[in-house]
């Protein structure tokens, strides 16, 4: 078997006592055994939500379905949305909510940036009376332009609008500190195959409790699958309403196992430690972020190319010559851009790896960089990390 190293930002690489994890025997999604391990994983779920009182329901989906039963049962047709994308995966709420009726206005932020909260708070005081928005739509992570939001200050913002918020965390949630009840949001949406580090199949829907209250109100919504009402119903009794992928919920525990083992902190220093070498590796290189200052993601980072290379090109050398998998650019950023996850069991040695494979694909493609300097400046910031504090 030919060894990938998998730098794209989800699916990542898992760790092998997660993936012989999900190589367990099955079990009866509807016994005892099952409803514990549910209940053991939502328990664990909670402080990486920053939650006492939401409720994380676990559906058999990847994120994009988490994101529709949110919007799907928050809203309805005729409902006033405040969309704020900055990126493809910004868009593809829109596009959601547009499904399902909703009228949705859109606060547009220049891709790389991250959304404006002055902006956004402008936009909720000038709506009132009829003008006012029931929800309110934002991405933590934009995994497409590498950028991330600041949600401590768009929570601030939002606030006292009476807006339902629902944010999609889906590669953001467990590699930076996420308070979801001190900020106040309704729905928290993320997915087993990002920072959390295990395989794709799982989405996590975290809802508040005033939430609820809409969501059973809510009569004229369009649901099945994800009508959240059936996963509450279902989840007192221990179990999800339709058979689960019951491998990837041994996974997802594993995976939990792995975190705590880690310890949350040295999670998200991990995450911010390699997205630091990389950008820095990437700068020597004259590799650009396309993120803004100020708005770098700590699970993905993306850059730009110089000049007359193709990213495309870049990225099938890598995969093809080299075991090296990292993520292209999306839609009007195709070829353009590369990106490079930080999720999931990777080491610094990898890292270091895959950015002299970057170089080696660079220099073949002509590209006037110095060989080394990416690798010296990634290098550099590991060993800065390891610098004992000053006494
Ligand atoms: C990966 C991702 C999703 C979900 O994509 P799926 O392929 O449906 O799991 C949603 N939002 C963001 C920001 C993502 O990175």
């Amino acid at each position: 078997m030919s060894k990938n190293l998998l730098f794209i930002p989800g699916p990542v690489t898992v760790a092998e006592t997660v993936l012989g994890a999900t190589a367990r025997p099955l079990i009866d999604h509807r016994g005892p055994e099952f409803k514990a391990l549910l209940e053991s994983i939502e328990r664990r779920l909670k402080p990486i939500f920053g939650t006492e009182r939401a409720q994380i329901l676990i559906l058999g989906s990847s994120g994009t379905g988490g994101l529709e039963a949110a919007v799907g049962n928050l809203f309805g047709p005729g409902d006033r949305v405040l969309a704020c994308p900055n990126g493809v995966f910004g868009d593809r709420l829109v596009a959601i909510a547009r499904t399902f009726g909703c009228e949705v206005e859109v606060l547009d932020t220049p891709w790389g940036g991250a959304v404006d909260a002055a902006a956004l708070r402008a936009r909720l005081a000038a709506a009132t009376g009829d003008a006012r928005f029931d929800g309110v739509l934002l991405t933590h992570n934009e995994t497409s332009t590498g950028a991330q939001n600041d949600l401590a200050t768009l929570a601030e913002a939002v606030r006292g609008h009476g807006a339902y918020v629902v944010v999609d965390s889906v590669s953001g949630l467990a590699a930076s500190e996420f308070r979801m009840d001190e900020w106040d949001f309704d729905v928290v949406v993320s997915a087993s195959q990002k920072a959390l580090a295990a395989p794709p199949g799982l989405t996590m829907v975290a809802v508040a409790p005033r939430a609820w209250q809409r969501i059973e109100a809510n009569l004229t919504a369009q649901r099945f699958y994800f009508d959240l009402r059936k996963a509450r119903e279902f989840a007192v009794l221990g179990q999800t309403p339709w058979t689960p992928p019951v491998s990837i919920v041994f996974g997802l525990d594993a995976a939990l196992d792995e975190f705590e083992r880690t310890g949350a902190a040295a999670v998200h220093e991990r995450h911010a430690r390699y997205a630091r070498a990389i950008r820095a590796a990437g700068q020597a290189l004259g590799l650009e972020a396309y993120s803004h200052d100020g708005a770098h993601s700590p699970t993905v980072v993306a850059l730009r190319l110089p000049a007359g290379v193709d990213g495309d090109a870049i990225r099938r050398s890598l995969r093809e010559g080299r075991g090296v998998v990292i993520g292209g650019g999306q839609k009007d950023l195709k070829g353009k851009i590369i990106r490079i996850g930080t999720m999931g069991d990777l080491t610094q040695t990898d890292v270091l790896g895959a950015l002299g494979a970057l170089e080696i694909a660079l220099l073949e493609a002509g590209a006037p960089i110095h060989a080394g300097t990416g690798v010296q400046a990634a290098l550099n910031v590991f060993l800065e990390a390891e610098q004992p504090a000053a006494v």
